[in-house]
């Protein structure tokens, strides 16, 4: 076990997963609950004071009248529409944009879909084609052995579909807007466009029935984490709307054996002493169910671990076994390659037998130096920690410290010598 080992940081393929991405079981998620609170530069748990300080910040800054992006402010007027009320910041806290994405017009300006105000992907070229359904994202958790081997996975999808003929809206007349009168003071109207509430903006209605529908997704070999699949025209039918995609984001399990980056995989190995000098073979079972395995060349050495001079990290030794690792995505055949990364476990003690057998083994035994007990003293090792160095000789009240200020700080402690 390597407490705080290095390759781990660097090696690790980010398995925190999708924003916000929980990590709970089932095989489809809410979709992320974090780019809103991104957007406004606030945490989670921020409360409603500090969203709305945090909202007058940027609004400020990113204000199109003085230069700011039109688009940044737009999402940062959406987010605060939405975490501002309590009702929506909460449904957006557990569904997330689906959650809000009521067909309210956010963020001002004209009619958005919330995902690709936040997300992009074509919805904010309207005037290119006819404008799309909300796409939706659904988290499917994979395992390393599946992202070796490839699988296919079926899953069933509830999704809304027409039924029978779009009608122009009654409510609003086909316009998706309506009109409305508003008294400002004495002899002062004014009118007000409103989206119309009946169609939802849309000047149509149509009858729908939730469809079930079971997709195949095709989980490549070698697919990363993160990684979409995409399937076109799947979400809700909406009148008059192209259908919006449906992306399953793939979310790599954690193994209990490897660690993957890109097509390599990390295993660590605990070697004892004796097997780190003469040698070892050690069989593991592969993601495909092989078992392969590992042996060192003859008069091969698992070294040590060693620390980094500069960062104080552990380093483990490190080896390699060659095209072990995953397949390539889209070059199956080319694999990546297993490391493995060693912690050499001593022994804590040695009969006295065993002591001298080793030693007239083993290479660069100590020599003995003479010396006359009467005139030498021996000292024996205690064992010692690194951090109180500098700690030793007689504890200094920090009165002292205070009184005796002469020198602008304490003064060096002594190493105590016997
Ligand atoms: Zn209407």
């Amino acid at each position: 076990m390597f407490g705080g080992g290095i390759p781990f940081e660097h090696f690790a393929h980010g398995g925190g997963g999708m924003p916000g991405g929980g990590r709970g079981g089932g095989s489809s998620e809410p979709p992320e609950t974090t780019k809103l609170y991104e957007t406004l530069e606030v945490e989670k748990t921020s409360t409603q004071k500090e969203i709305k300080k945090a909202y007058f910040k940027l609004s400020k800054i990113h204000h199109p009248d003085k230069g700011g992006d039109e688009h940044k402010f737009k999402e940062i007027n959406a987010a605060y529409e939405i975490l501002s009320d309590p009702e929506k910041r909460e449904k957006y806290d557990k569904y997330g944009l689906e959650g809000v994405n009521d067909g309210h017009n956010y963020g001002g300006g004209e009619a958005e879909d919330l995902f690709s105000m936040f997300f992009g992907g074509g919805g904010r070229r309207r005037s290119a084609g006819p404008r799309k359904s909300p796409s939706l994202q659904h988290a499917i958790k994979v395992s390393l052995e599946d992202l070796y081997n490839g699988k296919t996975v079926k899953l069933a999808i509830n999704r809304k579909v027409i039924v029978g003929d779009v009608k122009s809206c009654d409510s609003c007349g086909g316009q998706g807007i309506k009109l409305e009168v508003r008294q400002l003071g004495p002899g002062m109207i004014t009118q007000v466009q409103r989206q119309c509430p009946d169609c939802g903006g849309q000047g149509n209605t149509a009858k729908t029935k939730s469809e079930r529908k079971v997709l195949e997704v095709h989980v490549e070999k070698g697919m990363a984490h993160n990684e979409k699949i995409t399937f076109r025209g799947m979400a809700d039918e909406l009148p008059n709307m192209e259908p919006g995609d449906i992306h399953f984001i793939i979310q790599q399990k954690e193994h209990d054996l490897f660690r993957r980056k890109g097509a390599d995989l990390l295993v660590t190995k605990d070697v004892s002493l004796n097997q780190a000098l003469t040698g070892f073979s050690w069989k593991i079972k592969h993601l495909d169910g092989r078992d392969i395995m590992i042996k060192t060349k003859p008069g091969q050495i698992i070294q040590c671990e060693t620390t980094d001079s500069e960062s104080g990290r552990t380093l483990p030794f490190i080896m390699m076994v060659k095209d072990e690792g995953m397949p390539s995505q889209g070059n199956p055949f080319v694999k990546g390659n297993m490391y493995i990364a060693f912690h050499v476990k001593f022994p804590t003690t040695l009969d006295a037998n065993v002591i001298s057998t080793l030693r007239s083994l083993l290479p660069d035994a100590d020599i003995e130096e003479e010396y006359d007990p009467e005139q030498v003293e021996e000292h024996f090792l205690d064992e010692a920690e690194l951090k109180h160095f500098g700690k030793g000789g007689a504890a200094v009240s920090s009165n002292e410290y205070d009184s005796d200020d002469e020198g602008g700080g304490p003064q060096p402690v002594q190493c105590q010598q016997s």
